[in-house]
């Protein structure tokens, strides 16, 4: 018998849908084998052996459920998580205007526990503490844990599951309101993580929580959000089943435009909310009907476009650098290096990337080693071309560069189409 290598326990191949459980499933999107995008290197890290999994979605055809088809350890990739909520003032405002309008639609009292799933570094539950009620948090990355413990706010440092669920109802009694964000696109256990929420809601409890939407992914060709830490790309039909599945009745739905376009959920123990929910979620599950998103055909479409949009893209920057151009990208999202890695894109021809957070900077983009620097190297050593691996802050990254732009330099923004502007 031969023992299985150290890589196999890290990743494991999905073998059944993460919802309905069918093996109905038809692979659509390769990206072709890739790093682990979040694990910016030190340069004593390059010359370390750097390991790549399989990335590629796979389209469930009875629940219609997107999913990618390996699981990477939890443990591997969320130790030390390098994403921090707070860093953005998008999604600080968002998170403000979520408090809001939850304490008003809940009337949320000072009696009232308020728990959140994967807190990171507190930014949400610190507008809820404002209005007085109990907050607890539950995160398993010790660093952003620990940045939520200097607010004063309680956090529990696991990974939630059903232990987690019953420590808090035993210490801190059931909660009014859980509140995930961004959460459950990383979760391979599904039923288990919303069993272990229905356990800890009281019965006039609601559960919202926060998904980027697969009609954006499609619409917009945000392919490169598809990297290991998202296994599940969501659709409101599939959701909607998961719910039911664990004792709970989709109550409403709204859409935002944060993080490339998300849906909020909002989940009771079987009431009902004020307003016009029934209306909003029947509005969406027929939309994704008529956008064709229940059929294989229009996911094989997808990946066809997503080829094309490579090719363009590749083709365009040879075409420059044969042209004796420089260009530098901006943005060193986990994003920008699957777009970088799945195109080929590298040091050949890029010269360096640009990045905002003091924490990246110094760093390299694995797999392609580019080097993370300040915006400052836009004046020392200016390229002609500014590639933009940010799509989502476009408008914010040319504002940024004023200098650069009047100076003659263009931008490249490649998705979801290439245009330069
Ligand atoms: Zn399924």
């Amino acid at each position: 018998m031969t023992s299985a290598s150290p890589l196999d326990e890290i990743c494991r191949p999905l073998k059944q849908c993460r919802i309905c459980g069918k093996k109905d499933l038809v692979r659509f999107l390769d990206l072709g084998p890739m790093l682990l995008v979040n694990r910016y290197l030190t340069s004593t890290d390059l010359h370390q052996p750097e390991p790549k999994f399989p990335l590629e979605i796979l389209f469930c055809r009875s629940c219609f459920l997107s999913q990618l088809s390996v699981v990477i350890s939890p443990q591997i990739l969320y130790a030390n998580y390098a994403y921090h909520s707070s860093i953005s003032k998008t999604f600080q405002e968002h998170c403000e205007k979520m408090a809001n309008d939850l304490a008003r639609t809940l009337d949320l009292g000072e009696q009232d526990l308020i728990l959140e799933i994967a807190s990171n570094d507190g930014c949400l539950l610190s507008y809820f503490k404002t209005f007085g009620s109990k907050v607890l948090g539950v995160e398993p990355a010790h660093n952003l844990a620990q940045i939520a413990k200097s607010k004063g706010l309680r956090t529990i440092t696991r990974f939630w599951d059903q232990s987690v669920a019953d420590d808090v109802v035993m210490q801190y009694g059931k909660a009014r309101l859980v509140l995930a964000t961004n959460v459950l696109a990383h979760v391979d256990d599904l039923h288990g993580f919303l069993r272990a929420v229905a356990s800890v809601l009281k019965p006039d409890g609601v559960f919202v929580f926060e998904v980027p939407y697969m009609v954006n992914f499609m619409n917009r060709a945000e392919f490169d959000t598809a990297y290991h830490e998202h296994l599940s790309y969501f659709l409101l039909h599939p959701l909607k089943i998961a719910l039911e599945k664990n004792g709970f009745v989709l109550a409403d739905v709204h859409e935002f435009e944060i993080h490339g376009g998300s849906i909020r959920l909002m989940a009771t123990r079987g009431g009902s909310l004020p307003g016009t929910g029934a209306e909003n979620i029947q509005r969406l599950l027929n939309w994704e009907e008529e956008l064709g998103l229940h059929v294989e055909s229009s996911y094989l479409r997808f990946a066809s476009h997503v080829a094309l949009l490579k090719e363009e893209l590749t083709v365009f920057l040879r075409a420059l650098k044969i042209r004796d151009k420089k260009i530098a990208a901006y943005g060193a999202s986990a994003k920008g290096n699957v777009l970088l890695n799945y195109c080929g894109i590298g040091r050949d021809l890029l010269e360096y990337v640009v990045d905002d957070t003091p924490a990246k900077q110094g760093k390299f983009y694995p797999g392609n080693h580019l080097p993370i620097v300040s915006r400052t190297h836009l004046h020392d050593i200016p390229p002609h071309y500014l590639l933009l691996l940010a799509w989502n802050f476009v408008d914010e990254m040319v504002k940024n560069t004023a200098q650069f732009r009047e100076k003659g330099g263009r931008y490249i923004v490649p998705i979801p189409s290439l245009r330069v502007i």
